[in-house]
């Protein structure tokens, strides 16, 4: 990276709300796996005489959106027609809300990898309807409208991040608070979320920001991360030949890692905004809006403080919170059985599962007990760590008790003194041990490991290790 420029970064972010319906249509709001135009109504396509209907859960899951956010809500928000002509807009104008947002300003902190935090003040977020799609062929274009309507808050973040690793940091931490929160699916393959990066460079110390580009719709955390790199490169490339930066909106190629020009940015004056005449405005209460956020599910960094006395590491956290349902698990089992267990399921949990945001869930058991009481075998040294993984991952997706599975599996370890002591005498009576034995009263306290390894494997891994060597040790 060139150290004499400084890079300034926003995100904008469209979360897809997890509604049943359209933001103004009893159309479907899920339409994947669906025929081409078979999720859509008259509101939809805008059929002439069509009326909107607000969908009020739309609205719950955006106050609910704010609150994840540390946003105030306002209390009167409405609704803006915002002009374009475009094939995949039918209406010739999208709904959204230019001048009255339902979400104000807020706060998210984005955890980094070295411990620190991002800070990433948001400006605000609207509710808006999302366009159709257009599918080009050769010499002709296909247009879907299954996706017009869907409704999506746009979130709008002041330009408060200065590295690909903060952008990067902030989209994934925003994905978190936005599914834990019920808020989306949050599924990035179908585009639940997507990320336009705005991106300028200025010198290093400047206190004007250089002129910005807008880098749209990408769907991964990683993504966003290598079009901030390769943007301030390019940016920095031009400026030190002289040339200036365009304020453009540009696509961005994961294949190779570019990004292109697509159009220059409009001014807001071209979209000839205008208050939609046919939607009334929502109007909240302070205690309408509380009533909406009071049972909100817990958030990442309720997780994370929870955690702190565990002394998990960073990746471990991750990956117990790449997934809602281990991070719910985890804490109940803090409840119930206390940190020592916690901590001991929360490792195998971070060491079983991808971080991978595209890697489906892979448990199905999430009752507590099961986990709770492997931990405690372990404990008791009734499983080696090993035996206890083994068990784990069969526990995972079975509804058997950890002690069944261990049997079935023949894994429960002998703590049974009398047991390992009649094969201790084996194994220091076998002429295969004999310069073992030798070497260790000649003082060589190395080859014990070597001896427990033969009582191991003579007890096809089932001998207590601690309890072997102890015994060894009488013995000789
Ligand atoms: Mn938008």
């Amino acid at each position: 990276m060139n150290s004499e420029y400084e890079m300034t970064i926003g995100i904008e972010c469209h979360v897809q709300l997890a509604t049943v319906t359209k933001l103004f249509s009893p159309a479907d709001n899920d339409a994947r796996g669906k025929g081409p135009n078979s999720v859509i109504d008259p509101i939809d396509f805008g059929l002439p005489g069509m009326l909107p209907i607000l969908n009020n859960r739309a609205v719950e899951l955006a106050v609910i959106a704010g609150r994840a956010m540390n946003a105030k809500i306002a209390n009167v928000s409405r609704f803006d027609r915002k002009h374009y002509f475009y094939p995949d807009l039918p209406n010739g104008y999208q709904i959204t809300q230019m001048y009255h947002p339902t979400i104000l300003a807020g706060l998210v902190e984005a955890p980094m990898d070295d411990g620190g935090f991002v800070k990433v003040r948001i400006h605000h977020a609207h509710l808006e309807t999302d366009a159709g799609k257009l599918t080009h062929y050769g010499d002709y274009s296909l247009v879907d409208l299954n996706r017009a309507g869907t409704p999506l808050i746009e979130i709008v973040t002041e330009p408060d991040m200065h590295s690909p690793q903060e952008a990067k940091a902030f989209a994934a931490e925003l994905h978190k608070l936005m599914v834990y929160a019920g808020v989306t699916f949050g599924d990035l393959y179908h585009g639940n979320m997507r990320f336009d990066v705005n991106l300028s460079v200025a010198p290093v110390g400047s206190t004007e920001l250089g002129k910005r580009a807008e880098v749209k719709n990408l769907n991964s955390f990683r993504s966003v991360e290598r079009a901030a790199e390769y943007e301030f490169k390019r940016q920095v490339a031009l400026l030190e030949k002289g040339e200036r930066v365009v304020q453009e909106t540009r696509g961005w190629d994961d294949a190779s890692g570019r990004t292109s020009s697509q159009r220059s940015k409009e001014d807001a004056q071209d979209y000839r905004y205008m208050p939609d005449p046919d939607i009334p405005p929502i109007v909240l209460t302070n205690e309408q809006i509380e009533k909406m956020q009071e049972n909100m599910p817990q958030l990442p960094p309720f997780y994370r403080d929870k955690w702190s006395n565990l002394g998990l590491d960073k990746s471990v956290i991750d990956s117990l919170l790449a997934h809602q349902s281990y991070a719910v698990l985890i804490s109940t089992i803090q409840d119930n059985a206390g940190d020592e267990i916690a901590k001991r399921v929360a490792h195998w949990f971070a060491s079983g599962v991808s971080t991978d945001e595209e890697t489906a869930e892979v448990a199905s058991n999430f009752v507590p007990e099961g986990y709770v009481e492997l931990a405690k075998m372990v404990g008791a040294n009734e499983l080696s760590s090993t035996a206890a993984k083994e068990v784990f991952n069969e526990l995972l997706v079975s509804d058997k008790s950890p002690r069944d599975i261990a049997e079935e599996k023949n894994l429960l370890q002998v703590s049974d003194e009398s047991a390992i002591s009649a094969i201790v005498d084996e194994v220091l009576t076998d002429p295969a041990s004999a310069k073992a034995v030798e070497d260790f009263k000649a003082g060589n306290e190395k080859v014990i490991g070597f001896l427990v390894g033969q009582i191991m494997k003579k007890s096809q891994g089932k001998a207590n290790p601690a309890l072997a060597q102890k015994l060894i040790r009488e013995k000789l």
